[in-house]
């Protein structure tokens, strides 16, 4: 029941019409009795966009492409990790005793990654291979980092891959050189195997029996062949919605202060997947 009371939270990007993230936390906050409604906002003027959350009491805003670096210089205060990062997928305003609300950035999607592949391998001392150099490419390696793991990269395109390396501080991979890497697991940052082309592979299956664990971030569909792939091969796989799971639910923490009920935000996400 939506009142004068009800606390505002949202996300702002372009397009945000397939965001899952409403769905999952609009049950949270059902599920915990919260207050609360959280909106998709279509946004094309960042700064105007950012201006009205402020101006009209928002809580907590999730941000997405292509917003989450540009939003950087908007902030009044930025989380260290999402800084090294240069991407902010989450704000939260809070209110002064004067003047306007003050807003912090964080990012969100190192926790998720972390959490996610926690599920089958604790990061720390272990290495990991990431696939990819692109945007979550860089929150799931700098996550890693802080979390104590040692990392691999490899990318398609080289120069891309070998830059997000060096700012790593990891060793660059060349694809010809795969076959020679084993490492405790392997993380696909990449959108390959996302419907429609949900055939292709971003490794070549028969190099996945030198990965013990294989996490795809790649949730639609959901068992991408990548996953499906190295089930087959004996290893344990985790899913792409986890990191979306745990990212929200780090989220959810920093907004509302209390833990976030997993169970429902994942049944949410699965039903909203799934009726697409
Ligand atoms: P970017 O566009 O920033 O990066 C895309 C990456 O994918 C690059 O490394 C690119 O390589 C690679 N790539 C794209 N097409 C191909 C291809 N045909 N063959 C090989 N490599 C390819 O995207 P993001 O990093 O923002 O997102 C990547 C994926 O992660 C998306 O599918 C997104 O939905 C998903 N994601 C999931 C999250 C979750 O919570 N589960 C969170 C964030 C993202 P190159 O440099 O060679 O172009």
């Amino acid at each position: 029941m939506i009142n004068g009371r009800t606390q505002l939270f949202g996300i702002i990007g372009n397009p945000v019409e397939h965001s899952l993230s409403p769905a999952m936390h609009n049950a949270a906050f059902a599920a915990l009795g919260i207050n609360g409604v959280y909106i998709p906002m279509r946004s094309i003027d960042l700064r105007e966009g950012f201006s009205g959350l402020r101006a009209l009491g928002f809580i907590g805003v999730s941000v997405t492409v292509p917003h989450k670096v540009a939003v950087i210089s908007l902030l009044d205060e930025i989380d260290p990790v999402a800084r090294k990062i240069g991407a902010v997928n989450t704000l939260l305003f809070q209110k002064q005793p004067e003047g306007r609300p003050l807003c912090k950035g964080f990012n969100t999607d190192w926790l998720g990654s972390n959490q996610a592949l926690a599920e089958e391998l604790e990061p720390k001392g272990h290495t990991v291979l990431i696939i990819g150099a692109g945007g979550a490419a860089r929150a799931v390696g700098f996550g890693l980092i802080e979390a104590g793991a040692r990392i691999l990269l490899t990318n398609r395109t080289e120069s891309k891959g070998r830059e997000l390396a060096s700012q790593l501080g990891c060793p660059f991979i060349p694809t010809a050189d795969l076959p020679t890497i084993q490492a405790d697991a392997l993380i696909n940052t990449t959108s390959v195997g996302m419907a429609p082309l949900d055939q292709a592979l971003p490794i070549s299956p028969e190099l996945l029996a030198n990965f013990p664990v294989v996490m795809d971030i790649v949730y639609a569909p959901l068992a991408t062949r990548l996953l499906q792939e190295a089930a087959a091969r004996g290893c344990r796989t985790i899913d792409g919605l986890k990191m979306l799971q745990y990212q929200g639910a780090a989220q959810f923490k920093l907004w509302t202060g209390k833990d976030a009920p997993g169970a429902v935000m994942r049944n949410a996400l699965l039903a909203e997947l799934g009726g697409r």
